[in-house]
C-alpha cells in the first residue's frame, strides 16, 4: 500500500472517520520521495533502533521498517491507532505505542525497547512541539542522531552560525550536545493538508566530547542571558543578570580574562567563546565565593 499516495489517504481517513487536526500539528505527507530521502539520509540501518514521534498514517514508518532493525512510534491522537494498525500493524519490526511524546520518560523507553540496537530518532514533527521536543531528545544524550522535518524558519534557527540574525540560545542549545546539518527542503505541495510555508529535514549528530564546560547550569544561564535582550552589549546583558552577586567591573574584568570585548553583543559569540567566558565565570565563583 503506498501510504503517501492522496486517494489511499483519503480512503483510509474516509473509512475510519477521521479528519485532521491543526492542534496536533497534522500535516501528512504526500509525495513518497520525501520519506525514501529521510531515510537515505539518515543513514539508518539493522543495527538501529529508531523512535518515531507522530507516525501519523504511517507513511515514513514504513519507509523506516525497511531500513531499521526495530521501529518504535509514538502517536497522540488515538483515533489513528485502528488506520495504523491496518497500514503498518502486520510489520513485525514496528511498535505502535499510544501516548504524547512530552510525558515519555525516554529512558525507561530505551530500557524497554532499544537493547542490543544503537537508538536514534527519525520524525516529521507536529510544529506545535518541535523545540520543546527537540530540547527533550537532545538533552536525553540517548539517539546518536536525530533527522527530523520541522519548518524552515526553525531548522535555520538550529543550524545558524554566530552573528546571523537567526542565531540565538537554541542554536547553541542544539550545537552544544550535537553537531546540527540542513539536509534539504520540502515545498507545501508535498503535504495534506497544505502548510503555509516550507519544511526542511535536517539532522543532529551527537557530540561526542562535553565542550570542556566546568558548569552547564552556569554556561546556558549565561548564554539565555546574552540572547534576552539582544540589543544590549554583552557586559550590560551579563550585569542585568548578574548584578546581585557582581559588579559591573568585575564582569568587565572576566570578559577581558576571556578575550571578549566589553561592546560585543552577545549574538557575535561562537560556542567556544562562550564556554570560555562560563568557565571563567565559574572559577572567579570558586575563587571568591561569589553568587
Ligand atoms: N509521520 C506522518 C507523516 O509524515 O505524514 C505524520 C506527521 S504529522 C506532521 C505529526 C504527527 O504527530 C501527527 O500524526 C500527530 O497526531 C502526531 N503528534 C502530535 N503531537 C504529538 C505528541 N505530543 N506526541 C506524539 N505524537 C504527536
Amino acid at each position: 500500500m503506498d501510504l503517501c499516495d492522496l486517494a489511499v489517504i483519503k480512503q483510509l481517513i474516509h473509512s475510519h472517520g477521521f479528519n485532521f487536526s491543526k492542534s496536533m500539528g497534522q500535516n501528512f505527507l504526500i509525495a513518497n520521495w520525501v520519506p525514501q530521502r529521510i531515510v537515505e539520509e539518515s543513514g539508518i540501518t539493522a543495527a538501529n533502533c529508531v523512535l518515531e514521534i507522530g507516525p501519523g498514517i504511517g507513511c515514513l514508518t514504513q519507509a523506516l521498517s525497511q531500513a531499521a532493525g526495530r521501529v518504535i512510534s509514538i502517536e497522540l491522537d488515538k483515533r489513528l491507532l485502528p488506520i495504523l494498525s491496518e497500514t503498518v500493524g502486520s510489520l513485525p519490526n514496528v511498535k505502535i505505542i499510544s501516548g504524547d511524546i512530552m510525558s515519555v520518560d525516554l529512558i525507561q523507553l530505551k530500557n524497554n525497547y532499544f537493547s542490543g540496537f544503537e537508538p536514534v530518532v527519525c520524525a516529521n514533527l507536529p510544529y506545535n512541539i518541535t523545540t520543546p521536543v527537540l530540547t527533550k531528545l537532545v538533552g536525553s544524550k540517548i539517539f546518536s542522531s536525530i533527522t527530523v522535518m520541522v519548518q524552515k524558519e526553525v531548522a535555520h534557527r538550529i543550524c545558524a552560525v554566530p552573528g546571523s540574525k537567526e542565531y540565538g540560545a537554541f542554536s547553541i542549545y542544539s550545537s552544544f550536545y550535537t553537531n546540527p546539518k540542513l539536509l534539504f527542503d520540502v515545498p507545501p505541495s508535498c503535504f495534506e493538508p497544505r502548510p503555509k510555508v516550507t519544511s526542511s529535514v535536517i539532522s543532529l549528530t551527537l557530540k561526542k566530547s562535553n565542550n570542556a564546560v566546568l558548569n552547564e547550569k552556569l554556561f546556558f544561564q549565561i548564554v539565555r542571558s546574552a540572547f534576552n535582550q539582544r540589543r544590549k552589549t554583552l557586559l550590560n546583558s551579563l550585569f542585568s543578570a548578574f548584578s546581585k552577586s557582581l559588579s559591573k567591573a568585575e564582569i568587565a574584568e572576566v570578559l577581558t580574562e576571556s578575550g571578549i570585548s566589553q561592546s560585543v553583543r552577545g549574538e557575535e559569540l561562537s560556542i567556544q567563546e562562550f564556554v570560555k567566558l562560563a568557565n571563567n565565570f565559574e572559577l572567579q565563583k570558586r575563587n571568591k565565593g561569589k553568587f
